[in-house]
């Protein structure tokens, strides 16, 4: 097969905006190669069924638009949330790259209503938090909802396809390199494509590859931290003191008891609790849709861990507790927080008498004290109690804990400002380079590496 200029692995977010970027101006023969479906054919049977289908690989992180298609589609358009790409690039470029990104989902699509803007509202909450020992990101978004965004995304592959080749249902098993410079890769099927850039933009599904693929050309991985929580479920209009204004509150509190971060993460106004299942293990997320409101809120209260020597492996940890969850409850475990509380497990009897209805109705009703170490029960009560002082009936007994949620942050190669690793043409990008967690960071990074590698062919000519 002729070789390419640029292959890029993964069809998310990152490698999207990386495709976009490179088909804009050069004439570059571009490649995409992604081992999920083609976005018409991603059918989760669980949002249909009720009923994880454990596809392999899973059609909610997997197959073109990435964990991106099936996401909230909430667009943050702070340069602090979402990863940790001004570390690469500053806080100014990346504030310039948020702007540039956010233009081109409008143009695709997005919405132009942004939520968070009354800097009056948002000023005497962030009072409000301080005072209950919580600080407030002040953070603006622009909200898709997950149906639209599927439209974006789709909108975005009929730009790109008829300027580069997309290949889905093919994955990528080996980086191929030849004198210290990226050459090609080799695919599961057993094709060699040659490529004179490689972007790596393989997501949170291909992070695990990705690590055993830079371990193998020599790369050292630093570890990043891993989140593990609970999705916590309340009437909406427990939350509405803080999602009326701010519709995706972004608060960080600090355990008095361990010292850890304790964050909110992806709040879903009138939205949905939901599963995700990577590699086997199935974990609990959330969503909210444009178009179709439900009568609860959820979110997640994650507690950050930075493991430190001689342990390496956080990936290998969440995912631990996570199968722990998985063996306990079949899947994902509901429990109401005043059992929790009593120290007992919940029962269907329990949930049922309790006030708010589950969006999410294939939960194992359970104890999640058997599954999540007393540290992460201890700091996530603590939360909610000074959560309650913001938005009152947080803390109430009726309210639904399921778990686990776990974000793994994939571990991060040693790269450039330009996301270069250090093999010569080989890019590292998005969530799965450990560098983002979000779509407008993931988006972003494709970017950076788009116009690094646009920057050195016309440097060539
Ligand atoms: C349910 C859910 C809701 C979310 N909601 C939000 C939200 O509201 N706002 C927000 O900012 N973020 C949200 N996120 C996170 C966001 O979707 C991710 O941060 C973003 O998609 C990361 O983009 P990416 O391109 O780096 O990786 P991904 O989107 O994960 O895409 C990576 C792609 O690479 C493919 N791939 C992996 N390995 C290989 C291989 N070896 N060969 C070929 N292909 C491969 C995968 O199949 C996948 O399609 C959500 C995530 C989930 C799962």
């Amino acid at each position: 097969m002729a070789g390419y200029d640029v292959i890029i692995v993964g069809s998310g977010p990152a490698g999207i905006f990386a495709a976009l970027e490179l088909t804009k101006k050069e004439n570059l023969k571009v490649l995409i190669l992604e081992k999920g479906p083609d976005i018409e054919k991603r059918k989760c049977y669980e949002r249909t069924t009720g009923k994880c289908a454990h596809c392999k690989p899973c059609r909610i992180t997997s197959g073109w638009g990435g964990a991106g298609a099936f996401s909230d589609g909430k667009l943050t358009l702070s340069n602090e949330i979402g990863g940790w790409m001004s570390e690469y690039v500053g806080d100014k470029e990346l504030t310039g790259l948020i702007d540039y990104v956010d233009g081109v989902y409008r143009e695709f699509g997005a919405t132009d209503v942004v939520h968070g803007t009354d800097g009056g509202k948002v000023g005497r909450l962030q009072k409000k938090a301080t005072l209950a020992d919580m600080r407030l990101v002040p953070m603006q978004v622009r909200h898709l909802g997950t149906d639209r965004s599927n439209d974006i995304l789709t909108a975005m592959k009929e730009r790109l396809a008829p300027r580069l080749d997309i290949q889905t249902g093919v994955r990528v098993s080996h980086i191929l390199v030849e004198n210290d410079r990226v050459a090609g890769v080799l695919t599961g099927d057993g094709q060699v494509i040659t490529g004179k850039h490689i972007i790596a933009a393989p997501g949170r599904e291909g992070a695990e590859w990705l690590n055993i693929e830079a371990r193998r050309l020599g790369l050292k991985p630093v570890n990043n931290a891993v989140d593990i929580g609970v999705r916590v479920e309340v009437p909406a209009v427990v939350m509405e003191p803080l999602t009326k204004d701010l519709y995706e509150p972004k608060l960080i509190y600090t355990s008095k008891s361990f010292q850890d971060k304790v964050r909110t993460f992806c709040v879903c106004p009138y939205g949905v609790v939901a599963s995700e299942s990577t590699d086997g293990i199935t974990t609990v997320n959330g969503h909210s849709y444009a178009e179709k409101k439900t009568e609860n809120t959820n979110f997640a209260l994650l507690v950050s861990t930075s493991f430190t020597e001689p342990f390496h492996e956080p990936i290998a940890y969440g995912k631990y507790i996570a199968r722990l969850a998985n063996l306990l409850g079949e899947g994902i475990i509901i429990q109401r927080l005043g059992d929790l509380m009593d120290g007992h497990r919940s029962t269907p009897e329990r949930i049922a008498r309790g006030t708010t209805v589950p969006t999410y109705t294939e939960a194992t009703p359970g104890d999640l004290s058997f599954v999540l170490p007393y540290r992460y029960i201890s700091d996530i009560k603590e939360m909610l109690e000074a959560l309650d002082k913001l938005a009152p009936g947080v803390n109430s007994r009726n309210t639904l804990l399921y778990g686990v949620e776990v974000k793994f942050y994939s571990s991060r190669l040693k790269l450039k400002p330009t996301l270069e690793t250090e093999i010569k043409n080989l890019y590292a990008i998005g969530d799965g380079a450990g560098i983002t967690r979000g779509l407008m960071q993931s988006s972003a990074s494709g970017v950076v590496a788009a116009r690094a590698i646009l920057n050195s062919t016309s440097r060539r000519k």
